[in-house]
């Protein structure tokens, strides 16, 4: 289908973006990759009157080194990201979960923050970024706010991002050296997950000594298997030593019935995935 009518501004600046979206309030839809936002307006389920592409703003795009933390700008590609070195060597866990994310055409078009800030449960994005403590960073009319993962996923594809904000970047502190691995159970290659696991643990003298686990696609919003990560500190990492602990990931997730599976059975996946998740993580 055609999309409704609309206008369409390239702001160069977050400034010019910002002023744009003040102006035209809730007509205003900010446009990333387009990779969901497209498909949404070709079928009509939104209209806005006035489209504001983040695509020529450069100071958004890009990956850098800031100490501690790895910062992506929202409008690195899926693509960028995935082949990075900086992300590759100190955030292991989103170069896995980008491998895993859709085919390569939607890699190269759809982007970090984009993806973020749609907010699909069932998004492979979310649960990294909820595992390894990401904040994000927002742009707004009274200046810039950075918010923690654990504040940002409020509900089905909402965020704490207002009308009238930008998310500008995604900062991720270091995990260098740990282990990672993202395990996407899906029933068509290049889908969303009908549940997926990641998982990031540090490993010392063949036990471990840290552990993060996300979930995708277990309730409204990413969510964070915390009874897990306690239970995997000092266990060894075999798949026998992990296998009780990850019987735990189920726990107080409210996962959704539909066509691909059932709650029940979708907690019975997160236990299994969590465990293959954890032992391949660990190098086991
Ligand atoms: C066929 C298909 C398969 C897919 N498979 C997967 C998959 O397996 N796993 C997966 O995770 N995703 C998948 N996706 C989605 C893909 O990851 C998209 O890239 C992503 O959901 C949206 O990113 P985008 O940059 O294209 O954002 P857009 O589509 O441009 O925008 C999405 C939403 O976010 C808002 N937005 C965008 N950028 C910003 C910003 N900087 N600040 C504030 N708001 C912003 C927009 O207003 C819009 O509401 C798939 C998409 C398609 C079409």
């Amino acid at each position: 289908m055609i999309p409704a009518p609309f206008e369409y501004l390239a702001p160069t600046t977050v400034e010019d973006a910002l002023a744009a979206l003040a102006e035209h309030g809730e007509d205003a839809k900010i446009l990333g990759g387009g990779q969901s936002l497209l498909p949404v307006l070709r079928m009509r389920l939104n209209a806005p009157e006035m489209v504001i592409d983040l695509g020529k703003i450069e100071s958004i795009r890009g990956i850098r080194d800031d100490g501690d933390a790895i910062v992506i700008g929202a409008m690195t590609t899926h693509a960028a990201v995935g082949s990075d070195p900086l992300v590759a060597e100190h955030a292991a866990l989103v170069s896995r979960a980008v491998d895993h994310l859709a085919d390569a055409q939607i890699r190269h078009r759809g982007t970090f923050g984009g993806a973020l800030a749609h907010a699909d449960p069932a998004g492979d994005l979310g649960a990294p970024a909820l595992a390894l403590g990401a904040q994000f960073v927002i742009a707004g009319p009274g200046g810039t706010r950075t918010v923690a993962a654990d504040d940002f996923f409020i509900d089905l594809f909402e965020t704490a991002i207002g009308e009238d904000e930008i998310l500008t970047e995604v900062r991720i502190p270091k995990h260098t050296g740990w282990g990672a691995h993202y395990e996407k159970f899906v029933r068509v290659a290049h889908q969303w997950p009908i549940v997926a696991v990641a998982a990031a643990v540090r490993v010392e003298g063949g036990v471990i000594a840290e552990a993060r686990v996300g979930l995708t696609n277990m309730g409204n919003t990413p969510l964070r298997a915390r009874s897990v990560e306690e239970a995997l500190v000092g266990v060894q990492a075999t798949e026998d030593a992990v296998r009780e602990a990850a019987g735990k990931a189920a726990d107080g997730t409210n996962p959704p019935s539909d066509l691909n599976g059932q709650a029940s059975y979708r907690k019975h996946l997160a236990t299994v995935l969590t465990r293959r998740a954890v032992v391949t993580a660990a190098g086991g």
